[in-house]
């Protein structure tokens, strides 16, 4: 298995250290060259959706990265990667979203929620997080806190608005891998 992750900006580091110590072979995309090479799935990391659209854009990434997408390649968006994949941007999930969703004060917190498909509680630490307003055919919602969704599925996409590289526990990574490698 071999997962590529977007590098233009936000915590791509962190989720190669996490794909590191679970074992798993990662590599960074900066460029469309980079992008190339052989891969089994996509992470999109946290980070500014703004900037990393632009980037997307600039870099002759977006329709290469959204057709993949279209045509089933995996793809997990965390925080800033989740806003990548809704109706504003790569579009390629039917779901609506609320940027910076719970204000400056409460922009950033940690909990513990439940995650359907995993078996414990799964840590997570949100950062000027958004969450899912409304999701269309085809999405599953998988984790639900304080009455937003948090996490949800369509196919082979993946997203959750918190940050799982940033507690020590692999289970959407697990339930992420399961996606594709079953
Ligand atoms: N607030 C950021 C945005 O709207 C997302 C924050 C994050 O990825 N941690 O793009």
């Amino acid at each position: 298995m071999r997962i590529a992750i977007l590098a233009l900006q936000g915590a791509f580091e962190e989720h190669r250290q996490m794909l590191l110590k679970y074992g798993v072979e990662s590599f960074l995309v900066r460029t469309l060259a980079d992008y190339q090479q052989p891969k089994d799935a996509l992470i999109i990391p946290g980070g500014e959706s703004t900037t990393m659209l632009k980037l997307l854009k600039d870099l002759s990434l977006f329709d290469v990265v959204k057709n993949d997408i279209e045509a089933g390649l995996p793809v997990f968006g965390t925080c800033a990667g989740l806003i990548m994949l809704d109706d504003k941007h790569l579009g390629t999930m039917n779901i609506e979203v609320k940027r910076n969703a719970y204000g400056r004060q409460l922009g950033s917190f940690a909990t513990e929620g439940d995650f359907d498909g995993i078996d414990h509680k799964i840590p997570m630490t949100f950062i000027r997080a958004p969450y899912i307003e409304k999701v269309g055919d085809g999405v599953e919602v998988l984790s639900v806190v304080d009455g937003n969704i948090v996490a949800a599925r369509q196919g082979n996409q993946l997203v959750t608005a918190f940050h799982p590289e940033l507690n020590e526990d692999f289970g959407v990574y697990e339930y992420f891998f399961s996606i594709f490698a079953a």
